[in-house]
């Protein structure tokens, strides 16, 4: 489905990144991987793909990500901009006493880290012609939930960032989409809002219609196929990946 696609990943350390990165290459995509953990290097090493440590919120080291894949690869077909964190510590905080410096954080990753990816990844685009551009949202990007401000704003911020880029390039020859995940077997929830959250993980899964989490590739899934040119008239497009969780 991706066959010789030069495909630029970020958040592709851990979690529904990495599950991406094992998925297109096996679709045939050449990957250039990019987290700001130096776990990146092994999953690149794993799937044959060019991995760089890069953070998203620096916007010279996206450009050099992205001539990372230039230099390995000659060009860059499509870029999946995934990377993303909650907020920190385990306990919800309602608005009124929400952190600003917290707040700043995590729009910083979720939000101008998305507009900081896409510019390096558009600078190529544009005078290609041609890419497709993936923006992990969430549900959170249409639905909210109580003491997650920082999150919620952030990826709403990323559907209405998705939507204005994709109306910027669509005569461009340039599709950009969101996909929406649901709750997800990662590192994000398992290793941290499990555990700091006693009861989530046993209402978690049963909080989806489909009456479980998902794993990640299920939601890599979805971001190959936007990604591909089976999705050639499709952008601006906010895609649930959520077992029926948004349709509630
Ligand atoms: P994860 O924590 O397993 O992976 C996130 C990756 O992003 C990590 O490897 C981390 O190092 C990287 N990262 C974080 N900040 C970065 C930065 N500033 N620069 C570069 N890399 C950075 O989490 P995940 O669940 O795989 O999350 C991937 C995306 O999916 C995130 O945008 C997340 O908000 C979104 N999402 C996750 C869920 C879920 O339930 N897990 C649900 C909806 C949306």
């Amino acid at each position: 489905m991706l066959n010789n696609q030069s495909i630029l990943i970020t958040g592709a350390a851990s979690g529904i990144g990495s599950a991406a990165a094992r998925l297109f290459a096996g679709y045939g995509a050449q990957v250039t991987l990019v987290d700001r953990s130096a776990g990146v290097l092994d999953v690149a090493q794993a799937v044959g793909g060019a991995g760089v440590i890069a953070d998203v919120t620096d916007a010279a080291a996206m450009r050099d990500a992205v001539e990372a894949a230039l230099a390995r690869f000659g060009r860059l077909d499509g870029a999946f901009n995934n990377a993303g964190t909650e907020q920190a510590g385990a306990a919800m905080i309602a608005v009124g006493d929400y952190p600003l410096g917290d707040f700043d954080r995590v729009i910083a990753i979720n939000l101008r880290g998305m507009l900081v990816s896409m510019q390096a990844e558009l600078a190529v685009m544009v005078p290609a012609g041609r890419g497709a551009i993936v923006n992990t949202s969430s549900v959170m990007g249409w639905l909210a939930s109580a003491g997650m401000a920082a999150y919620v704003a952030s990826k709403h911020g990323a559907v209405g960032l998705t939507k204005a880029a994709a109306l910027d390039y669509a005569a461009r020859g340039i599709r950009v989409n969101a996909i929406l995940p649901g709750a997800v077997r990662t590192p994000m929830l398992t290793e941290r809002a499990f555990p700091a959250n006693p009861g989530y993980e046993a209402v978690a899964g049963t909080m989806h219609p489909i009456g479980r989490l998902a794993e990640p590739h299920e939601i890599a899934e979805a971001a190959a196929w936007l990604l591909s040119d089976r999705a050639s008239f499709v952008t601006g497009a906010t895609l649930a990946v959520d077992g029926g969780f948004s349709a509630m």
